[in-house]
């Protein structure tokens, strides 16, 4: 058995950020990683200006092969039903954009960590003083015992379940999927992620180029068909914006994402000396974007046990107390109070909605309204509601309510 003072489970953003700060204090740190190093990690890899400014901060500038062609992103455009299109700049210029195979890797090695990779988080024990985790390794069993775990281990993590083995049953859970296709002719400008809010194509509709290809994505409900959920998406797209394009290669791909839980303020942070972080925690930013919170989360994370060990405080009181900046960050982007008076995201959306005419900033507000609405049966209206009226009053979000 391995003793060391931190286990991190996941070798991607959230993992690399928690690494680096607990490496830089001294403390013996392993990273366990399911997959083979460097892995493949399904996104688009379009970096926020934070995100971009916390790698550049703790991990310098990224090199070449960690980007796709092209190789940065301008902003995020955004599509609507009536077909108003709204083109919104990243705050301070363009930002790169990851191929997350890379980009992850080399994070992770500048992390300082030391990393086991292909083995896979199978479980914990809880023992006072330390944590016994359980994993494996082709196959065969491991364990590690840490003073702290980090569960950085993604949307459909396991450190979660072992921790609360009926979270998984409490949230919505939802199927994104993207098919790579290529470009007959696509109007759309490579130079931006774009997003539809349409409820008739699905509750997370985007496109954009990668690599001399055009990614089509849909996202829904978990249960219903990706094969025509797509095809809806690619035949809106010729028929309404003149994209055409070639059929889908067969690298398509999808996963589970665990939507909502910043929306409504329901995050989980662990328990005992089990941290949980990044998106594994309920770390989602809007429209999807998930890496800036993976990376600053991940680093509160680690800088929790820092001060924990440095102060002798129990770890999760340090942790919940540091995580809530984070959790403003990020539930704010979502608070619709914030949104109308204040700017939360990382692009100006009031400024773009100002550029339009009276008559097209109606068709939008009309639009998103209807675009909310298919989000009604998971009853989050309430929830958001309570959310952002207590923001202003307390200064933040209830930790009450983080599991
Ligand atoms: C289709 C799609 C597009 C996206 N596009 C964007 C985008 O453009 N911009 C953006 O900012 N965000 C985007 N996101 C969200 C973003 O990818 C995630 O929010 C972010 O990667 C979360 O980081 P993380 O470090 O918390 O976890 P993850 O990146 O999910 O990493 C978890 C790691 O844990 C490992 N792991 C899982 N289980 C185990 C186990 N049992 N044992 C050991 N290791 C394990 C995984 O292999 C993985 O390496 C997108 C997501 C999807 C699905």
């Amino acid at each position: 058995m391995r003793t060391v003072d931190v286990v991190i489970v996941g070798a991607s953003l959230a993992g690399a950020a928690a690494a680096k700060r607990t490496v830089d204090a001294g403390l013996e740190t392993v990273i366990l990683e399911r997959k083979e190093l460097p892995r493949h990690k399904i996104c688009s890899g379009i970096l926020s200006p934070r995100g971009h400014r916390f790698l550049l901060e703790n991990f310098g500038p990224l090199p070449r092969e960690t980007l796709h062609e092209p190789t940065s992103c301008r902003g995020v455009t955004f599509h609507f039903p009536s077909m108003v299109s709204m083109p919104m700049d990243f705050f301070h210029g363009t930002t790169p954009h990851l191929h997350r195979k890379y980009s992850d890797h080399w994070a992770i090695q500048r992390s300082g960590a030391e990393v086991h990779d292909q083995t896979s988080f199978a479980g914990l024990e809880e023992k006072g003083d330390h944590v016994l985790v359980h994993a494996r390794k082709h196959g065969e069993p491991v364990t590690y015992r840490a003073r702290q775990v980090i569960g950085a281990d993604g949307p459909s993590s396991l450190v979660v379940r072992a921790v609360y083995p009926d979270y998984t049953k409490q949230i919505p859970w939802f199927f994104v999927g993207q098919k790579f296709h290529e470009i007959i002719d696509c109007p759309l400008s490579s130079e931006y992620f774009h997003f539809w809010f349409h409820p008739g194509l699905g509750h997370y509709t985007w496109s954009h180029a990668r690599d001399g290809r055009q990614i089509v994505g849909v996202g829904f409900k978990r249960g219903d068909n990706f094969a025509k959920k797509h095809a809806v998406v690619q035949n809106y797209l010729e028929e309404k914006h003149g994209v055409r394009l070639k059929p889908a290669g067969d690298d398509h791909e999808g996963c589970a994402e665990n939507f909502g839980p910043s929306l409504i303020n329901r995050y989980v942070f662990g328990k005992g000396n089990v941290l949980l972080t990044g998106q594994a925690a309920g770390f989602l930013n809007m429209i999807g974007e998930g890496m800036s919170c993976a990376l600053h989360s991940g680093a509160i994370s680690g800088e929790a046990i820092v001060e924990a060990r440095l102060r002798n405080r129990p770890v999760q009181e340090m942790y919940r107390r540091m995580i809530a900046s984070e959790v403003r960050r990020c539930s704010d982007q979502w608070n619709p109070l914030k949104i109308a008076f204040d700017k939360p995201h990382e692009a100006d959306f009031p400024e773009a909605l100002m550029k339009l005419s009276w008559r097209e900033r109606g068709l939008v507000l009309r639009d998103m309204w209807n675009f909310i609405v298919l989000f009604k049966e998971f009853k989050w209206g309430r929830q958001i509601a309570g959310a952002a009226l207590q923001r202003p009053i307390v200064g933040g979000y209830s930790m009450q309510r983080w599991l």
